[in-house]
């Protein structure tokens, strides 16, 4: 027996027995509840659940059109059987109209049964359309996917909510608007074909299309697509692909580019290279290959952090693309290298030329970062094909080899490839193995070479240098290791060391009563940028008790013009600490003189390059002078270098200079020695 909840509309309560004991007989375990007015049937709906509402056409106080009303209005959706006396055609018509599922007649109740159950079979049916009603309505409102059905010439019919975000137009906007008006037109032909595709009955699966979003972006939508079964329309699902496909372009990039600058990548310059070569031997021109190393870069990453140094990188490869030709490449090889390929060359000095500008213009003007002037210079290695390597690797290998000496030459130039740099680059990679243990291993020393006063002639202090005893080469110059040690940020612990040599043998001069000599210490710059210089300096006078005064400290002009304002902050304080400070090598970098007042320095050191042709180079008189009366304006004390013959004391002492330093005093020589020359009083002659 099925359980059937049925509200009676009825006022005889015979008939209502009468319809109970019909549906029994036909199956059915009927649970009735009878109203016979208006206000007890709204009450009862209400009161359900109801598999059925039975009614009679007419009662006194009220009839089936009434109960109709309610019912259809009450929105529950409970099927309705009107079961009346005789009445004709158009009563029954009219209920059917009202929301009526059938009228059955009381004289002929065998229909009641077939009745019942096809009006609920059929409310069940519509309460399934209404679930699906609602679960679409839901899906076009929430779906991240495009949904929509178009007819057949592919414009909107409808459109999920989702429109808004994919491609920036409400759904009610491209009503009628045809699907293919928004897409790309390199896309529009293939879209095209996929679309008659699916007119003909096919299925559209997975099929990427680019679209252009409202904006004028592009959009990335993958189709799934079918024809109705009356063929009357299109259901179409487009899912946005756009991050992924991005993603993907992105890594397509990322293997021929550099991320950060945006330049090519080795591998792109690599193919670019060898498609030169191939272009230079059919027209018999030559190519140049550029490797280019930015000096001392590491000094501006670790002092100003990693960010920063990005930021330069990206700054200099700016620069780097505007000095040189549109048809040439400029690729980022790694870190703060760089490839520049030059094509198209009728003579291997061509590249000489843009290699020098290269060199000139790539720090000059500064680059400003985040509002700071840098200072940057590079170093520039050049092969030429065919002469100098016949693939890109082996043009790249020799520029690369040729960079070093570059570097191993002073920085900030360039030089041509030639077959001896290989021995040299060999040289330099054992240089750097044996550097590692040269502290350990008591390899290294210092010597201290003289400064003497031109107005006494007596000394006033030393510079300590430093020297390296390698088992198997021998002496190595400071020029030789110092960049290497920068390099590699040895400098830091050999720095140490040479400070704490110094201070300690000036405290023992100092101790054995000898008179009072400042020993002079050079700093470089990943030592003054990297470390507390201020503290570390501090704690090794009080280790090894100099009294400060005794200590001054040298510092290349080119450090100073790194960081004009952290110089300034950190002399100042090392000032206040009661140490000296120097100005070395003045002249070669680039510090403006307008900074020179706020500097708190002691002293300043005229470069060795333009003391050694003063007397020969008239510029370089004008120049000694010049400096020598800027520095007594500004009260530093002035000592020239390199200062090898009488002529070139008479000429310094004629001009005002204070101190000498240099071979025909004294070279550099060992802490005993220099002690004996002390001792014995020795002065400058004339
Ligand atoms: P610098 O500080 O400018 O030192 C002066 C250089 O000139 C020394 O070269 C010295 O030997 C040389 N010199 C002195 N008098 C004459 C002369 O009359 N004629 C010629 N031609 N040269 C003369 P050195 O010892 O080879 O040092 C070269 C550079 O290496 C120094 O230049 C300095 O920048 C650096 N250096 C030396 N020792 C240290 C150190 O302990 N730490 C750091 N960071 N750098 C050092
Ligand atoms: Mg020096
Ligand atoms: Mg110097």
């Amino acid at each position: 027996m099925t359980l059937l909840r049925a509200l009676m509309v009825e006022d005889s309560e015979d008939d209502a027995i009468l319809v109970q004991e019909v549906l029994r007989s036909g199956g059915y375990d009927p649970r009735v509840h009878r109203v016979e007015t208006e206000a007890d049937l709204r009450h009862a709906l209400h009161a359900g659940p109801w598999d059925i509402i039975l009614s009679d056409y007419m009662l006194p106080a009220f009839d089936a059109r009434g109960a109709l009303d309610l019912i259809r209005t009450s929105g529950l959706g409970i099927p309705a059987i009107v079961i009346s006396g005789t009445v004709g055609e158009d009563v029954a018509i009219e209920t059917l109209k009202l929301g009526a599922d059938d009228y059955v007649l009381k004289q002929n109740l065998t229909r009641l049964v077939p009745a019942v159950a096809r009006a609920l079979d059929l409310a069940e049916s519509r309460r399934q359309q209404n679930r699906l009603e609602h679960m679409k309505t839901l899906i076009l409102e929430n779906s991240l996917d495009l949904i929509c059905t178009l007819d057949t010439q592919g414009c909107f019919l409808e459109v999920s909510a989702a429109a808004q975000a994919v491609l920036g137009y409400a759904p009610a906007e491209l009503m009628g608007i045809c699907l293919e008006t928004l897409i790309h037109p390199d896309a529009s032909s293939s879209f095209q074909h996929e679309f008659q595709a699916v007119l003909q009955g096919q299925r559209m699966r997975d099929f990427e299309c680019r679209f252009r979003h409202k904006a004028g972006r592009d959009v990335y939508l993958t189709w799934s697509a079918v024809l109705s079964a009356d063929h009357s329309v299109i259901v179409g699902v487009g899912r946005d692909v756009t991050e992924r496909k991005q993603a993907e372009q992105r890594i397509r990039y990322l293997a021929t580019h550099d991320g950060l600058t945006d330049l090519p990548n080795r591998n792109l310059i690599q193919d670019r290279i060898q498609q030169a070569i191939a272009h230079a031997r059919r027209a018999d021109r030559q190519l140049a290959v550029l490797f280019l190393d930015l000096d001392r870069f590491k000094v501006i990453n670790d002092g100003y952090g990693h960010p920063f140094g990005d930021l330069v990188l990206k700054t200099a490869a700016e620069r780097l693309v505007s000095l040189v030709r549109e048809s040439d490449t400029v690729a980022r090889q790694g870190g703060d290298e760089f490839l520049i390929l030059l094509t198209d060359l009728r003579r291997a000095d061509d590249a000489y030329v843009v290699a020098r500008e290269i060199v000139e213009k790539l720090g000059q003007p500064a680059l400003m970062v985040q509002e700071r002037e840098i200072h940057v210079t590079g170093s520039i290695g050049v092969a030429v094909f065919p002469q100098d390597g016949d693939s890109a690797d082996a043009l790249i290998g020799n520029a690369d080899v040729a960079m070093y000496r570059a570097k191993h030459l002073g920085r900030n130039t360039c030089q041509f490839f030639t077959r001896a740099m290989s021995e040299e680059t060999q040289r330099r990679v054992n240089l750097e193995t044996g550097l590692h243990d040269a502290v350990a291993l008591n390899q290294l020393e210092l010597v201290y070479q003289p400064m003497v006063s031109l107005t006494s002639g007596r000394i006033t202090g030393c510079e300590a240098l430093l020297r390296w005893r390698h088992p198997e080469l021998g002496l190595v110059p400071p020029a030789q290791f110092i960049p290497i040690a920068e390099d590699s940020g040895l400098i830091v612990p050999i720095g140490d060391w040479v400070l704490h040599t110094a201070c300690t043998q000036a405290r023992a001069w100092h101790d054995a009563g000898l008179q009072p000599i400042t020993v002079a210490v050079n700093l470089s710059a990943r030592q003054f940028l990297q470390q507390d210089v201020v503290s570390w300096v501090t704690s090794t006078l009080r280790t090894t008790g100099l009294p400060p005064g005794l200590l001054e400290l040298e510092l290349t002009e080119s450090l100073i013009a790194q960081d004009v304002e952290h110089v300034i902050t950190t002399f100042g304080r090392l000032r206040d600490a009661g140490v000296k400070l120097s100005i070395d090598d003045f002249g070669t970098g680039y510090s403006s003189l307008g900074y020179l007042k706020r500097f708190p320095a002691d002293t300043l050191k005229i470069d060795q390059s333009f003391v050694r042709d003063m007397l020969t180079d008239p510029e370089d008189a004008t120049i000694v002078r010049a400096v020598i009366a800027l520095a007594h304006n500004l009260e530093f004390k002035v000592v020239a270098e390199g200062v090898e013959t009488e002529q070139h004391c008479r000429f310094l002492r004629d001009n005002g200079c204070d101190e000498i330093q240099g071979n025909c005093f004294s070279g550099p020589i060992p802490a005993a020695v220099f002690e004996a020359v002390l001792r014995s009083g020795k002065r400058l002659s004339g």
